[in-house]
């Protein structure tokens, strides 16, 4: 089974997707002050709920996250999902100005990372920044143990990369959830 990214971007984010999240979530969700903030982790945890849910075959409100903080314990740290009997998949989440990305691996390690170009400092080093953060999501594993590579993000301007378990046949599957983002475009971004 190949590794799964998939793409969501703010415009999609919508109070519905609220019902698909579990009560710490939701806090979260309320807990951040700027609106961009929270459509970003509103998109990225539903979405996240979503792929997984397709994986294991059960809805996404039965896939169980935990976020525990691996520093202070807090219900903030990077999710992992919690086994239902069957194994559970190695995921890594990012998100970035207007898009999130879900990567998710059959068994680890994965990591993935988007960066808006206009948030760094220097964006002609945005592969390279891409590349560190998701090797660092990885748990920095040992470089012939994972593929590293370049994601082509829905939007101009961004730059993404995902590192998986080497050995991997073909290259990752990609969905763009819930619709294309062109086909959203190209429909006014009515509903
Ligand atoms: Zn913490």
């Amino acid at each position: 089974m190949s590794v799964e990214v998939w793409w969501s971007s703010l415009a999609s984010a919508d109070r519905d997707l609220l019902r698909l999240l579990d009560a710490g979530e939701r806090a979260r969700v309320e807990s951040l002050e700027r609106s961009a903030d929270r459509g970003r982790f509103l998109i990225s945890a539903a979405m996240l709920r979503v792929a997984v849910a397709a994986h294991l075959e059960i809805a996404p409100v039965e896939v169980l996250v935990d976020r525990t903080c691996a520093e202070c314990g807090g219900p903030h740290g990077r999710p992992r999902i919690v086994s239902h009997g069957t194994p559970a998949p190695s995921v890594s989440v990012s998100h970035s100005g207007l898009l999130a990305v879900v990567a998710l691996a059959p068994r680890g390690p994965v990591g993935v990372d988007v960066q808006r170009l206009d948030d760094l400092d220097d964006p002609v080093d945005g592969r390279a920044w891409a590349t560190r953060e998701a090797l660092f999501k990885a748990g920095t594993p040992a470089p012939g143990d994972v593929a590293v590579s370049e994601l082509r993000p829905p939007l101009p301007g961004y730059v993404a990369v995902v590192v998986v378990p080497g050995g991997q046949d073909g290259a990752p599957r990609i969905t763009h959830w819930p619709r294309p983002i062109a086909r959203l475009s190209a429909s006014g971004g009515g509903r």
